[in-house]
């Protein structure tokens, strides 16, 4: 038997789980996925003890992605090493990757949306944010990124380069009104039904994508229903992010319906 798992603190509240062994029992494959509970200044340690006992692959979580990212054994990925942040380790070749941004691209591909071309105004400016303007930045993309604390915002768009613009969320009223696409990366929507984005901004031409996945239907995303714009939620994000790891990990084609069930069965259930 094959193992895998996440490391993180906490973990315990992580769907990777049920996704992972839901494609394991789907296409065969015996193994099971763990979770790590892992503390600070441990993660070098969790990451060779793991190698050593044979496991896998392992996913990393909040806050241990730019440590893990850090370490010598680990050669990254140019997507990872560009973001300075790994969430998946291929332990038997020691790489690391950063399926997050990916995911978030794929899952809006998945619903037919046009990213090439795109004008793409992401709100947030922290690790969601990154992982999403990084992978936008590989694609021909316009990245527009607004934040509370702007000067975040502004930071993330130098280090994109390009045509990257950062700016506070007083920006959103004029850049929202020429985006092909709104993303929101910050956590706004998750605690408290609330909105990162006035919903007079929105209008039915834009695609409205949301990072947040629980509630999976936040108020941004009712909001963009209701003016009849194109909505993608968060647990899609989540899904194809460990559609990308499931790849890397087996080489093997993912049934993403059964990880996608997996994911809003235990959403639901919470
Ligand atoms: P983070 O690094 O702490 O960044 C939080 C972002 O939200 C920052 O840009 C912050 O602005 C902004 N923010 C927080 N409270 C705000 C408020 N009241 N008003 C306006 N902006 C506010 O967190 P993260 O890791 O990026 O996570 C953000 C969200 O993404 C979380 O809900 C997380 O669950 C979700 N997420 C989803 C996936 C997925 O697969 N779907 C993956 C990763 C994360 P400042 O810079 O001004 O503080």
């Amino acid at each position: 038997m094959d193992i895998y798992g996440i490391i993180g603190n906490p973990v315990e509240h992580s769907l990777s789980p049920p996704m992972h062994e839901a494609a394991y029992d789907e296409t065969g494959y015996d193994a099971r996925y763990c979770k790590f509970p892992v503390e600070d200044g441990d993660v070098e340690t969790a990451v060779k003890g793991a190698e050593a006992l044979g496991i896998k692959g392992l996913n990393v979580t909040i806050p241990h992605k730019q440590a893990v990212a850090e370490l010598d054994a680990v050669e990254n990925d140019p997507t990872a090493e560009k973001m300075a942040a790994v969430n998946t380790l291929d332990l038997e070749e020691m790489k690391g990757y950063n399926t997050d941004g990916v995911g978030a691209i794929r899952a809006l591909e998945h619903h037919g949306v046009e990213v090439d071309g795109a004008e793409v105004v992401v709100v947030g400016a922290g690790g969601a944010a990154r992982a999403v303007c990084f992978a936008l930045s590989e694609r021909d993309t316009r990245i527009r990124i607004a934040n509370r604390t702007p000067e975040k915002a502004r930071d993330l768009a130098d280090e994109l380069g390009g045509s990257a613009e950062g700016y506070s969320l007083d920006a959103l009223k004029d850049t929202v009104s020429d985006a092909d696409i709104l993303i929101n990366a910050t956590s706004v929507g998750m605690e408290e039904d609330d909105t990162p984005v006035p919903a007079e901004y929105l209008d039915s031409d834009l695609v409205v994508f949301d990072v947040v996945y629980s509630p999976l239907e936040t108020r941004l995303l009712r909001d963009a229903k209701e003016v009849g714009a194109k909505t993608v939620d968060g647990a899609w994000m989540l899904v194809f992010q460990g559609v990308e790891a499931f790849e890397i990990w087996t080489g093997k084609k993912p049934p993403v319906d059964v990880m996608n069930t997996a994911v809003r069965r235990r959403l639901k259930d919470d």
